[in-house]
């Protein structure tokens, strides 16, 4: 077959990065194909970056101009890029990004790129709509409603009303507008749909800072002024005024006219904070997360490319939007586990977020009072700088912690308060504050057992317990999520009227909260008992607001909620995250008793935070209440350091699954045996072994653990070793770098 000549020389774009009509082009689409592929440019040309349709087969698809095109296939076949799509082209640093996330994630392109193609509605063409302006006639007759109108115009002019919008600040109907748009005193214009958010400013007058918070912002803002990367780690407790100090820092971003994201951990967080950011810069930013309408996030993933965003205030996702210019990255709680996406991607947002601060010359600043060892060590090692804000703001001062040695506390059978915990949580309520009985287990008990045959109560799908939620009437598998009506018989033996709830949970301790405490106001904090993240902003808000003497919560009650009326915080098993054999287990309790800890006493009265506990003795508790933290990174450090795992060795978990429990098992015998590349730089194999949590949605799960040194290639090692097999079609394999839970 005779080749039509390649014309190569097209396919290098001009020095500004344009590609002729005609010119071979390489699109990466989000279809999992292993490449991109080549595509003749449109008429008109196109830009490297452009997002753009192709056809692929019958179908279209989107997909962006990565470079230029490999030529490796018959120019006669190659089709052309259907059309180009109205965005701004995707900036070479994003595509940077995206290319060595996959790298170090070891995550397919096509996988990457979707998380880079967020944005509903890209493919629309661009549209109009009608927004109100102050016009210049005045009205021949005035009436107060027409003259709130004009007078919201008058006040509120820069922002674009819709109809709708105009009519309610003003508080007249539509008809009142339509009027006065007949009259000229209003004129009506269109515009496009995707308005720019509101310009924020950051000369408005801030607080008065400390003299820690002030040295902490002037040193974040010599690398802002700098427009270099670097990374910071923000240490300080909770109510130190870290908050303070990141937003001074975001004012001088803003001043430089660069752009800054805010990651915080939870929606639900977002609410106080953009109040307080709004009290800053005087209008809010943009946010990004699960909680916004298509319409929102349409219009703001434009506007955060176009620039005509500021500031984004996100969940882990919003690293992945395409800035114009980022020039600060703020990850808050930057220990928080749910940074870790543990689902499709497998992406830790902290690690992305100095990557990607590191290619768009931006800082990063890494907050929190009890930071993860990773950040600590990196402060430690001069690779991050480390400012430290050593006491609360104003006069609220750190709870008093002391433990409950529960071995000489009587408990009844089904109780968990003890007597010493009660009479504290007494004298609290005596006194009209509030106090937070705290325990880290959702639904009313973890266990269901059969009184007679002793069998528990397990998920059909999952080799994990089906979990009581009273509340919801109905067993629950947190696992999958499976749930099913509580029966009245065992399904094991079919005894009826036999099965008793084990153990303590949130609902079940509520339940014994309510009747040692008949007259307190109780409120339940647990993230499954609200059906909107609005629902749980406002009840975190009313109780803020002192709607409640006494608050039963899991651990969505230890993330940063301001609680100004609560002075005693009782741990009921202080002991819990201690068992097992995660490589983290005393990290975690250590961060999560002291946050826990850290809600009480945030105002002017003095708080004190009580811990249950079995073990009063043990290291990681005795550090807690000890209150010496660098005793205990240090500990934790020599300990890690010694086993030489993270963050002083390199770890990555590959887990197989598959319906059929032989197959994963031979091919992860048959992976163990071949682990050449993995030899050849020194990492150690461990497994094949079923993964703690065996089974899941029906998939027999099989772990396999990569132990390297700090330093070695394991990323490439990993590809190398991985693609020697050819696996079933059946079976998945998840890699996991730098793994964060073991199940
Ligand atoms: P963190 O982020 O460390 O938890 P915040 O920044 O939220 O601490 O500060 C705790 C409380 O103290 C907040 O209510 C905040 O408004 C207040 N605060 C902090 N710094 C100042 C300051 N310099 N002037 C006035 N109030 C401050
Ligand atoms: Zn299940």
């Amino acid at each position: 077959m005779a080749q039509t000549p390649q014309p190569t020389l097209f396919s290098t774009p001009s020095q500004d990065g344009h590609f002729e009509e005609g010119a071979l082009v390489a699109v990466l689409t989000t279809q999992p194909l292993g490449r991109a592929l080549d595509y003749k440019a449109p008429e008109g040309g196109v830009w490297e970056g452009a997002f753009v349709e192709v056809p692929l087969g019958p179908r279209k698809v989107f997909g962006v101009v990565w470079g230029p095109g490999a030529g490796d296939y018959d120019y006669a076949k190659i089709r052309s890029v259907s059309r180009v799509l109205d965005a701004a082209p995707m900036r070479e640093e994003m595509r940077l990004f995206l290319t060595r996330a996959a790298d170090y994630t070891l995550t397919p392109m096509p996988a990457m790129l979707r998380l880079g193609m967020r944005a509903p509605g890209l493919g629309d063409p661009p549209s109009m709509r009608h927004v109100y302006r102050l016009g210049e006639t005045e009205p021949g007759r005035m009436t107060d409603a027409r003259a709130r109108v004009l007078q919201v115009l008058r006040d509120y002019g820069g922002l674009a009303f819709t109809l709708g919008e105009l009519a309610d600040s003003a508080g007249v109907t539509s008809s009142v507008v339509k009027g006065l748009v007949k009259l000229g005193s209003v004129h009506e214009v269109e515009t496009p749909r995707d308005l720019p958010f509101a310009p924020l400013d950051p000369d408005l007058p801030s607080k008065d800072l400390s003299a820690d918070q002030a040295a902490g912002v002037a040193a974040l803002c010599v690398g802002i002024k700098g427009g270099h990367y670097g990374t910071t780690l923000l240490k300080g407790v909770t109510g130190s005024g870290k908050t303070e100090v990141y937003l001074e820092a975001v004012a001088e971003c803003l001043r430089a006219g660069r752009q800054a994201l805010v990651l915080l951990p939870e929606i639900a967080l977002t609410s106080e904070f953009l109040t307080r950011v709004e009290a800053r810069f005087g209008a809010r930013p943009a946010e990004w997360h699960s909680g916004i309408t298509m319409t929102e996030r349409r219009r703001t993933w434009r506007m955060i490319a176009e620039g005509d965003a500021q500031l984004v205030v996100g969940a882990r996702s919003a690293l992945f939007l395409p800035y114009r210019d980022l020039g600060l990255i703020v990850v808050d709680e930057e220990h928080d586990t749910s940074y870790k996406q543990e689902d499709g991607v497998l992406y830790n947002a902290r690690d992305m977020a100095v990557l990607r601060a590191s290619l768009n010359d931006a800082q990063v600043v890494l907050a929190s009072a009890t930071p993860s060892l990773e950040s600590w060590s990196n402060a430690q090692a001069g690779k991050y700088q480390r400012l430290e804000l050593t006491s609360r703001f104003g006069a609220a001062v750190l709870p008093d912690m002391r433990a409950i040695d529960m071995r000489n506390e009587t408990l009844a059978s089904g109780h968990w308060i003890s007597p010493s915990l009660k009479s504290a949580v007494d004298a609290r309520l005596a006194a009209g504050e509030q106090a937070l009985l705290f325990i880290n287990r959702r639904g009313y008990a973890p266990i269901t057992l059969c009184r007679a045959c002793g069998q528990q109560v397990g998920c059909d799908h999952c080799d994990a317990r089906m979990v009581e939620h009273r509340f919801l009437k109905r067993l629950m598998c947190h696992q999958c999520g499976e749930t099913k009506p509580m029966p009245e018989a065992c399904p094991s033996c079919g005894a009826v009227g036999r099965l008793s709830a084990v153990g303590p949970g949130v609902e079940r301790l509520a339940e014994e909260a309510a009747e040692l405490f008949p007259n307190a106001r109780l409120a339940v904090l647990s993230s499954d008992l609200f059906g909107s993240a609005r629902a749980m902003k406002e009840q975190i808000e009313a109780i803020a607001a002192g709607g409640a003497d006494l608050i039963i919560g899991t651990q969505l009650v230890a993330k940063g909620h301001n609680f100004p009326l609560l002075t005693l915080v009782g741990v009921i098993d202080a002991d819990l995250g201690l068992q097992g054999s995660d490589l983290r287990a005393a990290e975690r309790t250590f961060q999560l008793m002291r946050q826990v800890a850290g809600r009480a006493g945030r105002a002017e009265k003095p708080g004190s935070a009580m811990l249950q506990t079995y073990q009063p003795e043990h290291p990681v508790i005795r550090a807690i209440l000890g209150g010496d933290e660098e005793a205990f990174w240090e500990a934790e450090a020599a300990e890690r350091m010694a086993a030489g795992v993270p963050p002083y060795g390199r770890m990555a978990g590959i887990v197989l699954s598959s319906p059929n429990i032989q197959e994963v098992f031979d091919v992860a015998t048959d992976m163990a045996r071949n682990c050449a590349p993995l030899r050849a730089i020194g990492a150690e194999l461990y497994g094949p072994a079923p993964a703690p949590i065996a089974r899941i949605r029906g998939r027999h799960r099989v772990r396999l653990l990569v132990k390297a040194q700090k330093g070695a290639p394991v990323q490439r090692a990993l590809a190398e070793w991985v693609a020697q097999f050819k696996l079933p079609s059946t079976l998945r394999l998840a890699i996991d770098i730098d793994p964060q839970s073991f199940y």
